[in-house]
């Protein structure tokens, strides 16, 4: 049985009762919410099938395979020296043509002597396999040098890549975090072999075990100013839809480079996404008296507290204690992934479903939920979800002096809804409605939150009333 199916026969006052908009609205409402647990069975379900769907899944089964591609071209040796860092998965990394074209590292060609600089790009790709558009050697086209895109690439590992048109072909960096906007962050950006002219509008999926398979998105297309080029330094404008300001790449080693942004903030309070927050608590007591005008109601989950962090499509975990517990949910960094450039901070709760989909603690405690990682084991027979109950940073600015109802509001706006985390359903209606739900899905509490309440970090605050029977 599926949980959106026990939200469904657990709401009070269904169709059957003959009621009203309330007890109907709690049903949906929770299917709603729960749809993301449900959706948990069928993640179950692929578990050892080959990633369907899923650009991030599909991209990593890709990666692995250009891991093996990569090897053989010789180009492999940078992406194994590095690790884990999946911006030289798609080739990033001079790809190939190390050794047989020279000029490693070198973004300046205007002296390369009737080199083809698009010969490494065209050794890596084959027509036939990829939708990437792949010219034919020829006259390079004529422009002002003054155009660039960003692709976010969802590769084995997600990065942006940046590319400035530059002598009739597409200077490119592979960033894995994206551009920078906090100009006290210098990010690393891989240079990557020249792409055509026309891959300025490319966007789609490269099929997987192809180089570079993943989906590509442009993030981003415009204008920028040429400030100052050389072989080891690139000063420009961005003037983008997303992409705006000073920004200076510069060689650090190889075909590593940084990137930082020479101008202010990108607005005057712009903040950096906080990282010493730590959740605020409920006082346990009764329900409330005050209408649902003053009180908003959530379940209680008795799962795992956890503060969130997204940043450069990266998610950093946190438990109630402010210590980093990342590597012990493997499962979201899909997440962060989805969330591509959105730089955000979560509050909620990490549950694991039982066989009847409702939340199950004794299961969950099985799970480590501190620094160590799960063993495939655990990953298997405990798979956790993440439910989001609010939200405390939003692309730049803080949410937590903003009431509640305006948080979760915002939390709304994110499309959170994947197959191991969603946002947990607000439950409209009484705190005695509430209750009922709860109990339908077998969880014996409810959070009745004020709604013009502030979030107070590490506080157990009296605006928030945990109601357990
Ligand atoms: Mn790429």
């Amino acid at each position: 049985m599926s949980v959106t199916a026990v939200a469904g026969t657990a709401a009070p006052g269904k169709a059957e009762r003959g009621t009203a908009a309330p007890g109907t609205a709690v049903a949906g409402t929770v299917e709603r919410g729960t749809a993301a647990l449900g959706t948990v069975e069928r993640g179950m379900a692929l578990v050892g099938k080959a990633p369907g769907k899923a650009a991030p899944g599909k991209a990593a089964a890709a990666e692995r395979s250009v891991g093996k591609t990569a090897a053989g071209t010789g180009a492999a040796g940078k992406g194994a020296r590095r690790g884990g860092d999946g911006s030289r998965a798609d080739g990033s990394g001079g790809g190939g043509g190390e050794g047989a074209g020279g000029g490693k590292g070198r973004v300046s060609r205007r002296k390369s002597g009737g080199r083809d600089p698009l010969a490494t790009y065209r050794g890596m790709r084959d027509p036939e396999r990829t939708p990437e558009p792949v010219p034919a050697a020829g006259p390079l086209p004529e422009g002002n040098d003054d155009t660039f895109v960003i692709q976010e690439h969802h590769a084995r590992s997600l990065h942006w890549d940046v590319r400035l048109e530059r002598d009739g072909v597409l200077v490119s960096w592979a960033v894995p975090k994206g551009l920078p906007l906090n100009p006290k962050e210098n990010r690393l950006a891989v240079h990557t072999e020249d792409h055509p002219i026309d891959y300025g509008s490319f966007e789609g999926d490269i099929p997987a075990g192809e180089y570079g398979g993943g989906k590509v998105i442009l993030w981003d297309r415009g204008r920028y100013e040429m400030e100052e080029w050389t072989d080891r330094e690139v000063k420009v404008v961005f003037h983008g839809n997303r992409a705006e300001g000073r920004y200076v790449f510069f060689q650090t080693r190889g075909s590593d480079w940084m990137v930082h942004r020479m101008d202010g903030p990108p607005f005057p309070d712009w903040q950096p996404v906080p990282t010493e927050l730590t959740p605020m608590t409920a006082t346990k007591g009764p329900l409330p008296s005050g209408g649902r005008r003053q009180w908003a109601y959530e379940l209680a989950w008795a799962g795992n507290r956890i503060l969130v962090a997204v940043e450069g499509g990266r998610i950093r975990v946190r438990d109630e204690k402010g210590r980093d517990v990342s590597a012990a949910y493997p499962e979201l960094r899909a997440m962060g992934a989805e969330l591509g450039s959105t730089v955000c901070l979560l509050d909620g709760e990490v549950v694991a479903l039982g066989k009847d989909g409702r939340p199950d603690p004794s299961l969950l405690r099985r799970r480590p939920a501190r620094q160590a990682a799960p063993g495939a084991k655990d990953l298997r027979e405990v798979p956790i979800t993440f439910l989001a109950f609010d939200l405390l940073h939003l692309d730049g600015r803080d949410l937590i002096g903003r009431p509640y109802e305006e948080r979760r509001a915002a939390l709304e706006t994110l499309g959170l809804e994947g197959d191991r985390w969603g946002v947990a359903p607000a439950v409209p209606g009484t705190g005695r409605d509430a209750l009922k739900v709860a109990h339908g899905l077998g969880l014996n509490g409810v959070v009745a939150k004020r709604r013009r309440s502030l979030y107070r970090s590490g506080v157990t605050t009296a605006d928030w009333i945990l109601t357990a029977d």
